[in-house]
Formats: structure tokens, sequence, C-alpha cells
């Protein structure tokens, strides 16, 4: 099917690759679909409708070729000849001072002015880090809800709009003294997200329903033994917690990336226990299918690596190491937890029996929770409920309290990792050094963005 996954991706690529863009070295204009990790997204996975841990970026990128207007006017013919999405459910964005692509989408392009917003710094200013190369971007946004008029519009309003593709203009050099001095060689990068482009083509509500990760959801259900399509959305959430999970962590190991407590590792790490603890909130009890020792992940592994042949054709080869390492991650985990279980059995008799010498509510402390969840990777909504049955209420202020102070000091291990495809390395080396410091979405290698 022409709006498959798979295929999107493809006349994305064959799309740029027929205007001129290449992936050998030495080109001056690339184009490709890359693995994209974002840890900075992990809590919205699930929540919102178009974040993911692990998304697939398309992009096409000039270096020192061609500039805005080409980048422009190819983003909206991409957009409305190649994959047919209507004019006028297209919104762009513009960085506020931005007066030149204002008027090449307007006066070129022939986007009316109501639907050109210009946006701050935040949003449509790009840059690597304090100096360096720098610029404005401009994003394209698809509108759900046309009926509901052009007053008084926000383009962050997620009910109404989809951000889906982002073009950046790299055209300044940021010096110590803060000004911005213009680049001889001007660049183009860009990124549209795979996932967020299929689900406005498949015509479904949310990205996890495209055929991208629909598949893993489902295998997940299966082993829940629940239905998604009828499912609650507490539920659906878990679901679709797992089906993004377990594809970051199959790519990610893939690549080489190995559960640990440090960096990368730790980031896969974090995500396996996430989807462990997740799969037992909904109720999958060891493999899922009747062995009690057994592990679940591998299992719903084998349909991410069923999915991966055309994004990366590589984890296929890798599917034994990648399944044993899951098997291994989660049944250590498994053990962390049932010595939590034990630990809470414990805390809850402390409990009751303080609860009944001094006449009060039987409660287990905030703290005590907190180092179920931190030390022992115990789910606080498996405190609660098993409290529950007992009688004892957790001081979930506390908890709360905890959390945040943890949250703060952990703040710079919020990262975001990015990965490149295959045969990228090549790409990569194109890069002349000093220009494309900030070029992190062209790195070869996984990394970590601070
Ligand atoms: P948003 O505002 O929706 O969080 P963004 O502005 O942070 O997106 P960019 O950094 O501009 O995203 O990335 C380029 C493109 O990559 C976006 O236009 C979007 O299509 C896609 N994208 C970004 N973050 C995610 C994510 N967490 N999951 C899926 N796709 C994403
Ligand atoms: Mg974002
Ligand atoms: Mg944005
Ligand atoms: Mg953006």
């Amino acid at each position: 099917h022409p709006d498959s996954g798979n295929s999107i991706r493809r006349r994305f690529l064959e799309f740029f690759a027929t205007r001129g863009h290449k992936v050998p070295r030495q080109v001056p204009r690339a184009t490709t679909a890359q693995k994209c990790i974002r840890t900075n997204d992990v809590e919205n996975v699930g929540r919102t409708s178009r974040h993911h841990t692990m998304f697939i970026m398309c992009g096409n990128f000039s270096f020192g070729d061609y500039f805005k207007k080409d980048a422009i006017a190819w983003a909206w013919e991409l957009s409305t000849e190649e994959f047919g999405l209507p004019a006028d459910r297209l919104w762009v964005s513009v960085y506020e001072d931005d007066d030149e692509a204002f008027s090449i989408w307007h006066n070129e392009v022939g986007v009316p002015s109501e639907r050109i917003k210009r946006m701050g710094e935040e949003d449509n200013f790009w840059s690597s880090g304090a100096t360096g190369p720098c610029g404005p971007c401009s994003e394209l946004y698809y509108d759900f809800h046309p009926e509901r008029g052009c007053l008084d519009v926000d383009l962050g309003d997620d009910t109404r709009f989809l951000e889906f593709y982002n073009l950046v203009f790299m055209q300044y050099n940021k010096t110590e003294d803060g000004s911005l001095a213009p680049l001889k060689q001007k660049n183009i990068d860009t990124g549209l997200g795979l996932e967020r482009l299929a689900r406005i083509l498949q015509k479904v509500p949310n990205n996890y329903e495209t055929d991208l990760i629909y598949p893993i959801i489902e295998k997940a259900s299966e082993l829940a033994n629940v239905s998604y399509g009828v499912a609650d959305d507490p539920t659906k959430t878990k679901l679709k917690i797992i089906g993004d999970h377990m594809r970051a962590v199959v790519y990610l190991i893939s690549d080489g990336v190995v559960p640990s407590n440090i960096g990368r590792g730790y980031v896969v790490r974090r995500l396996i226990r996430r989807t462990v603890r997740t799969g037992r909130l909904l109720g999958i009890k060891g493999d899922g299918k009747g062995d009690r020792e057994g592990a679940f992940l591998p299992i719903i592994a084998q349909k991410v690596i069923e999915l991966s042949t055309e994004i990366d054709p590589d984890v296929r080869n890798q599917a034994a190491r990648i399944l044993e390492e899951l098997r291994r991650e989660e049944l250590r985990f498994v053990q962390t937890l049932e010595r939590g279980e034990k630990l809470l059995e414990q805390m809850l008799k402390e409990s009751l029996s303080s609860g009944s010498e001094n006449g009060s509510e039987p409660c287990l402390s905030g703290k005590d929770a907190f180092l179920l969840y931190d030390t022992y990777g115990f789910p606080v909504e498996i405190t609660i409920e098993v409290a529950q049955e007992r009688g004892v209420h957790v001081d979930m202020n506390e908890f709360d309290a905890e959390m945040e102070n943890q949250r703060q000091q952990s703040q710079a291990a919020h990262n975001a990792v990015r990965l490149a495809v295959g045969n990228d390395a090549d790409l990569a080396e194109t890069i002349p050094e000093t220009e494309f410091l900030g070029y992190d979405t062209l790195s070869a290698r996984a990394m970590i963005e601070g």
C-alpha cells in the first residue's frame, strides 16, 4: 500500500533522490531516514498522541547548496503533491524575524498569511550551543479541525494540530559576544517524523495505531489478554508504552547498546524496566503464555524485529542476541521486583501494628514507597494496590516530594540519544567538522545529547 509506513519512508527518499540528493561522500545534497531516540519525551509516551522515545526521522540536507527557497518549495511539493495532503489543511510557522521565509511561503508558495504563524526563539530558532552555527526554523503543521477557523489559533494545540516536518535554515554563526554573523556556507537540515505522517495518511487517531507500531501493540494485548479496541484509556496507554519502548530497546540493543547503569546502557535499562512493570500492571505473568518462569519481552521483540526489515536490515541479523539480552535483563529485573514485594510485605506489617498501637489509620510512609520504587524498581501503583488490599493507606504527598527531589537531581540524566541508520556512516564523513558541530542528526554513532 502506498501509504504504509515503509512506503512513506521510501517515497520520501525517492522524492529527494530525484531532486539530486544522494547518500555517498562529498555530496552537496543528501537524504536520510534515521532512527532517533529522545528520552526527554519518555513521559509523553502514550499520553500525547504524537511522541515516542524512538521514531524515524526522514530528512533532506543541503551542504552549501540550495537554501530556503528550494527547501520550502520542496517541503510543500512533497506534502501536497507526493503525499496529497490538502493545501488548506496545512499551516506553517516561521521564526518571528524571518521575513524571508514568510515571504517565500506567502508570495511564492501561496500560503495565506493567516495560516503562517511567527513564533519565538524557543520553538523556531535552532542552535547547537551558546556559540556556533545556528538559524531560524520553519515547521509544517497538519490541521485536523479546519472548521474551527483562523481566529486565535495556537499551533501548539494538539487537539487540532500536528507538527510533522521541521526545516532548519543554518545561516548564522553565533560568536562569543552573542552576535550573529552570516555563514559563508549556508545549510539546510530538515526532519519529518515518519510515524506522524503515517498517522495523517492512514487516518488513525494517533501514531501508535499506524502500521509502524500497531502490530507490536496487538502482540502485547494478546499476552495481556485484552483487546485494544475496547480497552479503557489507562489500558491503552499501557499498551502504547509497551509498543513504544519495545521498539526503542530492540533498535538500541541492535546497535550494540547493552543494559547497564550508565549512559546509553541506562537508557535501555530504564526502558526495559518500564516495559516489564507496565506488562505486570496489565497482568502479564511470566511469558504471558503459561510459563511463569519465562520472559515476555522476547515474544514482543520478535514482532518489532519482523517490522524492522526496511527500517534497518541489520536488526534481523542481530535477532538472537537481542532476544537473549532481553530475556536475561527481564528475568534479572523480575527477581528485583520480587525482593521488593517481600520488603513491602514487611513494611505493611509494621504499618499495621503501629497503626493499631496508636489507634490511627495504618499508613505506609512516602519514604518507604519511594525506597521500593527507587531501589527495588517497584511501581508505586502496585504498592498502592497491595497496601489497599491490606487496609493501609500510602502517603502520596511525601512520595511525590521524594520523586520531585530526585527528578531535580537527575535532570542532567535526561538525555536524548540519536542513532543513525547503517550506511549513514559514510554520510557523516562528508561533514566538515568545524562547520557542523551541531549536526547530531548526522552522527553515525549513537550518542547522548546533554
Ligand atoms: P514537538 O513540538 O511535537 O515535540 P519538536 O518540535 O520537538 O516536536 P523537532 O525537534 O522539530 O520536533 O523534530 C523534527 C520532527 O521530528 C518533528 O517535526 C516531528 O515530526 C518529529 N518528532 C520530534 N519529536 C518526536 C517524538 N518524540 N516522537 C515522534 N516524532 C517526533
Ligand atoms: Mg518536542
Ligand atoms: Mg515543536
Ligand atoms: Mg519542531
